[in-house]
C-alpha cells in the first residue's frame, strides 16, 4: 500500500520551487492534491477537420506538422508559428513570446491541437493547447478528451499542474480507500470513491463526470452532517443548563405594557423558547426573522423570564449605536418592572468602567446590553441565565463561544436578520433548534425600490426633499470599503457640505464610523428627536436601527454593497405607517452586481433575498466558514446540490442514531473522516479515544 499522506514533492515534476508553490494552494500531500479538484471542465473530445472549423470557436483538430519558423514582430516580440495541414486543409498554429517551442515539434510529426480558431488571410489558432501523437500513447492529457481546468493563481501553468495531476492519478488514486458501506453506496445508487476521484479529474465521459462529482459532493454533504448529527447527539443528553419557571408577577406585568399586540409567530416562538427555558438542557436557539419583523421584543421577554427566576441576562450587539438604541427602548418598555438594565459600552471611562464591572459582579444589574465590551476580560456575571446575541452574522464562533462560558450553562438565543430557508437553517446551524419569524407586524406602510443611473441622483433628492416636506426623514448612505475607508469617509463628508449648501432650509445631519461614541449617541438622539431631516451616513446604521418616521433610504453606489447588507439597509425604512422609498444610486458594471440590484428591485423578502445571496457568493462566503465551526465545502453548493444534501443528511443522522459513537469496524473510516475535519471534543467522541 502507498501512502497517500506523504509529501507531494514524490510526483514527478515537483521540484523544491514548485513545492512551495503548490503550498500556497493549500496543496501538501499527495492526498491534498487528489482532492484538488478542477474548477470546471472543457470537452476537447471531438476532434473535427479542418475544412469543419469555424473562427471564433474552440476546436480540436488532429494535424501533421507541415513547416515551422519564428521572426521578431516590430514591437520586439518572438513569433513562432507552426503551419500543420490534414486532407482538407492547412492552419498556422502560433506561439507568441515562446522561442523555445521550435525545439518541440519536428516535420511530418503527427499532432493534436485545441484553441480558439481567428481568421486573417489563413486560419490561426494563437498559444493552442498540442499533443505529440507518439504513436503508442494513447491517454491524452490535454486535448482530445473532457479536460479538466484547476483553480490556480495566474503563476501556476494549466498545462504543468495537469501533468502531475494526471501522474499522481495514475499512480496514486487506487490507494483512495472506499469509506461508505456498499449498502449506503446501493441505497444511493453512488460510485465508487477511488473511480469517483480519478473521473473528477479526467472523466472518460460527461456522464460519468455526473456521476463522479454527485458521489463527491454525496460525501461533502455526509461528513458535515455526520459531525452535525453527533453534535446533536451529545447535545440531547446535557441536562447542564437551568430550569426556568414560566409564570410570575414580572411576567405577567410585562405582557401587560407590551404596547401592542404580538403578532402570530412571535408568540409561536415565544413559546418555543419557553420550552427551551423551562427545560434542564440548555438553550441553544437561532431566531431568524427578517430586518423589522419584532425581534427585539421576543428576545426582551426571554431576558425578562431570566431576570423572574433570578439570573442575569445579557444582550450583546453589533453596534454602539445598536446598543444605545436597544438601551433606551428596553428602558422604556420595562420602566414599572424595577429591573435593573445597565448599558456597557466600549468606551467608557477607566471609574465608570469599574463602576459598572462591580454592577454586573455583585448581581445588582440584572439585564446587561453591550457591544463586545461584554465579552472583555474582566466582566463577570453573578449568575447570567440567559445571553442573546442579536445579528450574529457580526459575530464569529468564538466570540459567541466565550460569551457562553461567562457562566455554566446558560441559555442561548442568537438572532438573525439573515434568515435562510428552514430546511436549509437546520442543516448549516444543525446544532441549532431553529425558530423563524415570518411575518411583519400589521399596519406598516410598505417599501417602494427604485433604480437611479448616477446621472439621475438629482431625482433622488428631489424625492427625499419631497418625503421631508410632508414630515418624514432621509438616509443617505455611502460605502466603506477598508482600504480605502479615509477616501469614502471623505465622501460622505463632503457630500453632506454639498448638501448642506444646496439645502439651506432642511437640517442635514452626518453619522459616520470614526465619531466617537457620544457623538454617535447625540446625532441618532438628533434624529429620533426630528432635529435632523437628513441624515448622511456610512454603513455604520446598517443593522438594526429603528426609527420609523425615516420613510427614503438613498443608497449611493449600490454596486459596492452585498445583496443582504442592501436589505439590512432597506430594512432600516417602511417601519412607520407611511409609504417608503428605497432608492439606489448606482452605475453596475460586474453581472453580480447586476444581479444583486435587480434582486433587490424583484423582491422585498429577506428569505428570498437570502437565498439569492447564496448563490451568488456560495455558502462559503455567505456563511463564513470561520463563524460556524464548519467544515469547508469544495464542491458542494447547498442550494444548487440540495437533493444530495437530503439524502446525505438522511444516512447521516440515521448512522448516528444506530452507531452513537461510531465503533462498529465498518464506520472506522468515516469516524477518522469526520476527525480530519472536527475535532473531537466537537463531536464528542472523546470518550471513545
Ligand atoms: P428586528 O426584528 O429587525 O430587530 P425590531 O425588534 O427592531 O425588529 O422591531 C421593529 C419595530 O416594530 C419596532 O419599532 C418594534 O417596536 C415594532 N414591533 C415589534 N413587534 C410589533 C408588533 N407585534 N406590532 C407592532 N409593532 C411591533
Ligand atoms: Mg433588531
Amino acid at each position: 500500500m502507498k501512502d497517500l499522506n506523504i509529501s507531494a514533492r514524490f510526483i514527478k515534476g515537483v521540484g523544491p520551487s514548485r513545492l512551495s508553490t503548490l503550498s500556497h494552494l493549500g496543496i501538501e500531500t499527495i492526498y491534498d492534491l487528489l482532492y484538488c479538484f478542477p474548477a470546471r471542465h472543457e470537452d476537447r473530445s471531438s476532434i473535427k477537420k479542418i475544412a469543419e472549423i469555424r473562427p471564433g470557436n474552440f476546436e480540436t483538430i488532429k494535424v501533421k506538422a507541415l513547416t515551422f519558423g519564428d521572426r521578431m514582430s516590430k514591437k520586439g516580440m518572438n513569433i513562432f508559428q507552426l503551419a500543420v495541414g490534414d486532407s482538407t486543409g492547412v492552419v498556422h498554429a502560433t506561439w507568441f513570446n515562446q522561442p523555445y517551442m521550435k525545439d518541440k515539434f519536428k516535420i511530418g510529426q503527427e499532432l493534436i491541437l485545441y484553441g480558439r480558431v481567428e481568421k486573417y488571410n489563413y486560419l490561426q489558432i494563437n498559444n493552442p493547447e498540442y499533443e505529440i501523437l507518439t504513436g503508442t500513447k494513447e491517454d491524452f492529457v490535454h486535448i482530445a478528451r473532457i479536460v479538466p481546468v484547476y483553480p490556480l493563481t495566474e503563476s501556476l501553468n494549466q498545462r504543468w499542474f495537469r501533468n502531475i495531476m494526471k501522474f499522481t492519478v495514475d499512480n496514486y488514486v487506487d490507494e483512495i480507500r472506499e469509506i461508505l458501506p456498499f449498502e449506503m453506496r446501493k441505497r444511493n445508487n453512488l460510485m465508487i470513491l477511488k473511480e469517483a476521484v480519478r473521473n473528477i479529474h479526467f472523466p472518460v465521459s460527461d456522464l460519468v463526470l455526473k456521476k463522479a462529482r454527485e458521489r463527491i459532493i454525496f460525501d461533502e454533504f455526509f461528513i458535515l452532517q455526520t459531525g452535525i448529527a453527533l453534535k446533536r447527539a451529545s447535545i440531547k443528553i446535557d441536562l447542564s443548563g437551568y430550569s426556568h419557571k414560566l409564570e410570575g408577577d414580572l411576567i405577567g406585568k410585562f405582557k401587560n405594557d407590551i404596547p401592542f399586540q404580538l403578532t402570530k409567530s412571535q408568540s409561536k416562538v415565544i413559546r418555543e423558547i419557553e420550552e427551551d427555558m423551562k427545560s434542564q438542557k440548555p438553550m441553544n436557539r437561532l431566531l431568524q426573522g427578517d430586518v423589522g419583523s419584532g425581534k427585539t421584543i421576543v428576545a426582551l421577554y426571554a431576558l425578562i423570564l431570566t431576570v423572574q427566576n433570578g439570573y442575569q441576562g445579557a444582550l450583546m450587539v453589533p453596534t454602539e449605536i445598536l446598543a444605545e438604541q436597544h438601551y433606551r427602548n428596553i428602558k422604556v418598555l420595562i420602566k414599572h418592572l424595577g429591573i435593573n438594565v445597565m448599558l456597557l459600552s466600549g468606551d467608557l471611562k477607566e471609574e465608570e468602567r469599574r463602576r459598572r464591572r462591580q454592577m454586573i459582579e455583585t448581581g445588582e444589574a440584572d439585564i446587561i446590553i453591550g457591544t463586545h465590551a461584554l465579552i472583555q476580560e474582566g466582566v463577570n456575571f453573578k449568575k447570567l441565565g440567559l445571553a442573546v446575541i442579536d445579528e450574529q452574522h457580526k459575530f464569529g464562533v468564538i466570540q459567541r463561544a466565550i460569551l457562553k462560558s461567562k457562566s455554566q450553562s446558560p441559555d442561548m438565543l442568537i438572532m438573525t436578520a439573515t434568515p435562510i430557508p428552514r430546511t436549509l437553517a437546520l442543516t448549516v446551524y444543525g446544532d441549532m433548534d431553529v425558530s423563524t419569524i415570518d411575518e411583519l407586524p400589521p399596519g406598516r406602510g410598505g417599501v417602494k425600490t427604485f433604480f437611479f443611473e448616477e446621472k439621475n441622483r438629482d431625482r433622488a433628492y428631489n424625492i427625499a426633499e419631497e418625503e421631508i416636506k410632508t414630515g418624514r426623514q432621509v438616509y443617505i448612505v455611502y460605502p466603506i470599503i477598508d482600504e480605502s475607508e479615509k477616501l469614502d469617509l471623505r465622501a460622505a463628508i463632503k457630500m453632506h457640505k454639498d448638501l448642506s449648501q444646496r439645502f439651506t432650509d432642511l437640517k442635514i445631519g452626518l453619522l459616520h464610523g470614526r465619531m466617537k461614541s457620544k457623538e454617535k449617541e447625540t446625532v441618532m438622539h438628533d434624529f429620533k428627536d426630528r432635529k435632523i431631516d437628513m441624515l448622511v451616513s456610512t454603513i455604520v446604521i446598517e443593522v438594526g436601527v429603528d426609527i420609523s418616521n425615516a420613510s427614503v433610504m438613498i443608497i449611493e453606489h449600490a454596486e459596492r454593497f452585498g445583496l443582504s447588507q442592501l436589505h439590512q439597509l432597506r430594512g432600516r425604512i417602511g417601519r412607520g405607517k407611511h409609504m417608503s422609498y428605497c432608492i439606489l444610486v448606482s452605475e453596475p458594471k460586474s453581472d453580480d452586481a447586476k444581479h444583486r440590484i435587480s434582486a433587490m428591485l424583484n423582491t422585498h423578502d429577506g428569505f428570498k433575498i437570502a437565498e439569492i445571496d447564496l448563490e451568488i457568493r456560495g455558502p462559503g462566503e455567505f456563511f463564513g466558514t470561520k463563524q460556524h465551526g464548519l467544515p469547508e465545502l469544495k464542491i458542494a453548493n447547498i442550494i444548487r446540490d440540495r437533493d444530495l444534501l437530503e439524502l446525505a443528511k438522511k444516512e447521516a443522522f440515521e448512522l448516528v442514531q444506530k452507531d452513537r459513537f461510531l465503533r462498529s469496524p465498518e464506520n472506522k473510516l468515516i469516524r477518522e473522516s469526520l476527525l480530519n475535519k472536527f475535532s473531537k471534543e466537537d463531536l464528542a467522541l472523546a470518550s471513545v479515544g
